[in-house]
C-alpha cells in the first residue's frame, strides 16, 4: 500500500502502538487524545500489567504471546532500563488440578508446546512460596517465562519513539465524531469543532469507544473493576524468588496480582463481573470491595490481612462479548478501522498490536487477525473470561 493519512484517536496502547508502527511504515499519521498524554485515566496507565502466555486450552493467545514475548525482549532490550520483569508467574489452584480446569489445560498445552513450567505440591508450595496458605491453594505451577509490565511507562516509551519518528502527537485533543461523505469516513471532528481530514480514521480509544461510536454498543461495553494498592512491611518476603507474579483460582476467583515493589507496594485486582458504566462516569469502586479483599487476603496470603491500604481505582475495560479483540474495518464505513475491545487482556500484547493493526488497515494478511475480525454477536460456546 502506498503511504496513507492515518488518524489514531485514543493514545492507550492500542492507538500508540498502531501509531508508532504505521508512521515506520512510512505512512502520515495523527495521534489525538484528550490528554495529558499517558491519559491517567486510561486503562493502559497503570503500574503494572500481567504478561502470561497461559490461557488455559486457548492455544491462539499462548501462540500470540510466544510472540509477543520474542518482541518484548528486544524492545527492552532497546530501551536501556528495563520495562518488563519476567519474574515467573505462579498459577495456583483451589484442588486438585484436573482436565478441564485453567491450570491443568495451561500446564498441559505449555509443556506441549515445549515450555518448561515447574509443577508444585502443596509441600512445595510451602517451601518456596510461603507467603501462601496452600489449604486454600494446594497445587499449582510455575511458569518461569511470564511476569509484568510497567504499563504507563511502556506506553510513554511507544508515543515518545513515535514522535522521534515523527507520529504527531496532538494532546488536548479529543474526538467528537466522525467527518463523512456519504458512507466514507474521510476524517473526525473534534469536541472544538475542528475538522480533520486523513485516508484512514482508527478509534482505539478503549472503554470510551462505544460511547464515541454508539453503533458498536452491541458489540462492546465498557466494564470497571477494581484494583488495590497495599503496603507490605517485610517487602523482601514478596518479592522474588519469594514471590512472584501470581493468580489464584483465576477461572474461578479472579484474584491476581504482583510482587511487591521496592517501595512496599503490593498491588493485587480482582477480575470478576464488574461494574458496567459509561468510561466518563464516577470511578468509584463499591463500598464493600475493601472488605472483600481483605478476606481474600486472611484466608490465602495470611500475613497481609491487616497491610494498609495506599489507594484504589476502578480500572475500565473495554469488554467486546467474546472477549476477544476488535481491530477490523468497519464493514458499512469505509475509511474506518476500530482498534479496541481489550476485555481485560488486551496489555500484554503490546508488541504484537500495532503490526496487527497496520496490517488491517493495510488490507495484509496477518496470522493472528482473524480472531479479531468484525464478527456478529452470536451464541459464546464457552463462558467468556480471559482474565487480565
Ligand atoms: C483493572 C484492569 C487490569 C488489567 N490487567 C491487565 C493485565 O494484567 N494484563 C493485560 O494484558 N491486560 C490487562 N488489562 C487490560 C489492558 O489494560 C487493556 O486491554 C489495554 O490497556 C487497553 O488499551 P486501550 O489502548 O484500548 O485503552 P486505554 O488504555 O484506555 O486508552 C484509550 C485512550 O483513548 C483516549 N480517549 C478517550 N476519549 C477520547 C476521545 N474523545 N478522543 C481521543 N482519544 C480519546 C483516552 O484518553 C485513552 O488515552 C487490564 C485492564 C484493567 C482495567
Amino acid at each position: 500500500m502506498s503511504s496513507s493519512s492515518v488518524i489514531v484517536v485514543g493514545a492507550g496502547v492500542f492507538g500508540s502502538s498502531a501509531a508508532l508502527e504505521l508512521r515506520k511504515r512510512g505512512h502520515e499519521v495523527v495521534l489525538l487524545d484528550p490528554g495529558p498524554i499517558p491519559h491517567i485515566l486510561a486503562s493502559s496507565t497503570d503500574i503494572s500489567k500481567v504478561l502470561r502466555m497461559d490461557y488455559g486450552a486457548d492455544q491462539f493467545y499462548m501462540e500470540l504471546m510466544e510472540a509477543a514475548f520474542e518482541r518484548w525482549d528486544a524492545w527492552n532490550g532497546s530501551w536501556g532500563v528495563p520495562l518488563i520483569h519476567r519474574t515467573g508467574m505462579l498459577m495456583l489452584a483451589a484442588g486438585p488440578m484436573v482436565p478441564g480446569g485453567f491450570e491443568h489445560d495451561s500446564l498441559k498445552l505449555l509443556q506441549k508446546r515445549g515450555h518448561r513450567p515447574e509443577h508444585f505440591s502443596a509441600e512445595l508450595l510451602t517451601e518456596r512460596f510461603p507467603a501462601w496458605n496452600v489449604q486454600e491453594y494446594p497445587e499449582g505451577y510455575l511458569n518461569p517465562l511470564d511476569g509484568w509490565a510497567e504499563s504507563g511507562e511502556v506506553v510513554a516509551r511507544l508515543i515518545s519513539q513515535g514522535k522521534t519518528l515523527g507520529v504527531e502527537v496532538r494532546g488536548g485533543v479529543a474526538f467528537a465524531s466522525t467527518l463523512d461523505e456519504g458512507a466514507r469516513v474521510v476524517g473526525v471532528r473534534t469536541t472544538e469543532g475542528v475538522e480533520l481530514k486523513a485516508d484512514y480514521v482508527i478509534v482505539a480509544a478503549g472503554s470510551w469507544t462505544p460511547g464515541l461510536l454508539p453503533h458498536l454498543e452491541q458489540f462492546m461495553w465498557a466494564v470497571g473493576q477494581p484494583v488495590f494498592h497495599f503496603r507490605v512491611d517485610d517487602v523482601e518476603a514478596y518479592q522474588p524468588p519469594n514471590f512472584v507474579t501470581w493468580a489464584a483460582d483465576i477461572s474461578n476467583s479472579g484474584w491476581y496480582g504482583f510482587p511487591a515493589l521496592d517501595d512496599g507496594t503490593f498491588k493485587i485486582a480482582n477480575h470478576g463481573r464488574g461494574k458496567r458504566q459509561p468510561a466518563d462516569a464516577p470511578r468509584t469502586v463499591e463500598a464493600d470491595a475493601e472488605g472483600k479483599f481483605r478476606a481474600f487476603f486472611r484466608s490465602a496470603l495470611p500475613g497481609l490481612a491487616d497491610a494498609p491500604m495506599i489507594s484504589n481505582r476502578l480500572c475500565m475495560y473495554c469488554d467486546t462479548w467474546d472477549g476477544d479483540f476488535w481491530i477490523d474495518h468497519d464493514p458499512d464505513r469505509p475509511g474506518l478501522v476500530i482498534a479496541t475491545g481489550g476485555s481485560g487482556h488486551g496489555f500484554k500484547f503490546a508488541p504484537m498490536l500495532g503490526p496487527i493493526i497496520a496490517d488491517v488497515v493495510e488490507g495484509k494478511s496477518n496470522r493472528f487477525a482473524h480472531r479479531f475480525r468484525w464478527r456478529v454477536r452470536g451464541e459464546l460456546k464457552t463462558e467468556y473470561a480471559r482474565y487480565s
